[in-house]
């Protein structure tokens, strides 16, 4: 039997990139999967297309996880086409770099919004259906502790998705229900393609500190999270994993 059979998956920003393997993922390992997006429609549901074709069962749903009332339809649309939810991966999330002079409210409240709001407003809305053998899984990442020159913001977001994830574990260990963060190493995809670190000095200082000597791909994230998901981890609670070619 494949590890997520018969449970139910709502995977955030899914539409592309990180979020789209980690789907086509938990599906493949038996997991029926709501593939969310906010603008991207025509991504995800190739996403949903590409898990059908393989046998699979994802629909696609729209939702900007910054608004709660947007949060709760994911997560009640998730409900009732599947009838239960087991796994939340809060995923969606954007980059910005600015240098400390250029950082400017909105730059701010943007990142704030959609990376940390966004999975305090989402998960909000999960706990009320997941239950005993639930897990929420946060993508951070591992920023917090490379300290990128011009990434203070966005790695004040994943320093804040990191704190919250562990006082979420704490609050909903009681109810049996796992909460713990996969933080990446740079990883090429849509988003960083679009943010131009693809092919950047960033990039390539971001290689050069890596141990394995590559970028990540989407599925070296993917992979990590379906074992979170899977009662495999049954036992891990409030952990991050850095996922990132050895980058510290
Ligand atoms: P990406 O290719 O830019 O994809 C981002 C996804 O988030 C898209 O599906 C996008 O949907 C969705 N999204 C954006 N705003 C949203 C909102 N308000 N509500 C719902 N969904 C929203 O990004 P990625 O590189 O795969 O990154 C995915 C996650 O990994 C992010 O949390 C990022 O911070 C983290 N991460 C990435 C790297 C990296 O090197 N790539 C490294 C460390 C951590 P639409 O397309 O519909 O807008």
């Amino acid at each position: 039997m494949s590890k997520l059979e018969g449970k139910v998956a709502v995977v955030t920003g899914a539409s592309k990139g990180i979020g789209a393997a980690i789907a086509r993922t938990l599906a493949k390992e038996g997991a029926a999967v709501v593939v969310n997006y906010a603008s991207s429609k025509a991504g995800a549901d190739a996403v949903v297309a590409s898990i059908t074709a393989a046998g699979g069962r994802a629909i696609a749903v729209r939702g900007d996880v910054s608004k709660a009332a947007e949060a709760q339809g994911l997560i009640a649309a998730a409900v009732e086409r599947f009838g239960r939810l087991d796994v939340l991966v809060n995923n969606s999330g954007i980059y910005e770099f600015a240098a400390i002079e250029e950082i400017t409210e909105a730059h701010y409240r943007r990142l704030f919004d959609i990376n940390v709001l966004g999975v305090l407003l989402t998960t909000q809305a999960a706990a009320k259906h997941l239950g005993e053998g639930g897990s929420v899984i946060n993508i951070s990442s591992a920023i917090t502790h490379v300290h990128t020159p011009t990434a203070a913001a966005y790695a004040g977001t994943k320093g804040a998705v990191n704190a919250i994830s562990g006082v979420l574990a704490n609050e909903l260990a009681p109810r049996k229900i796992r909460v713990n963060v996969v933080s990446p190493g740079f990883v090429v995809t849509e988003g960083t393609h679009t943010a131009g670190v693809v092919g950047s000095d960033m990039e390539a200082g971001l290689v050069a500190q890596t141990p394995l000597g590559r970028a990540g791909q989407p599925d070296d994230i993917a992979g990590v999270v379906a074992f979170l998901a899977s009662d495999a981890a049954g036992w891990l609670t409030g952990e991050v994993i850095t996922a990132s070619g050895g980058i510290r």
